[in-house]
């Protein structure tokens, strides 16, 4: 785990880039997973951050807050 708090941003994306300014773009991933369906409604997704230092390299890395735990009958994303 990252942080302290679910808002929290990720320090270094999971191939060792720094998430800087102008370095990360933060988005919105509604989602139904555990951790989500435990918020408020209206708040059941992920702030989503894609870094990109790794977009350079086209490689798409996204890190999800809070993070994604999925069920079975979900497919799979990172972390
Ligand atoms: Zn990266
Ligand atoms: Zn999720």
């Amino acid at each position: 785990m990252f942080g302290m708090t679910s808002e929290h941003v990720p320090f270094l994306c999971p191939r060792g880039h720094r998430l800087g300014p102008g370095r990360v773009i933060v988005g919105w991933s509604p989602c139904g997973c555990p951790p989500c369906l435990e918020r408020e409604r209206g708040l059941r997704g992920h702030r989503t951050y894609l870094c990109l230092t790794c977009k350079d390299e086209h490689v798409t890395t996204m890190c999800y807050m809070p993070q994604h735990i999925p069920t079975p009958d979900t497919p799979y994303r990172w972390p």
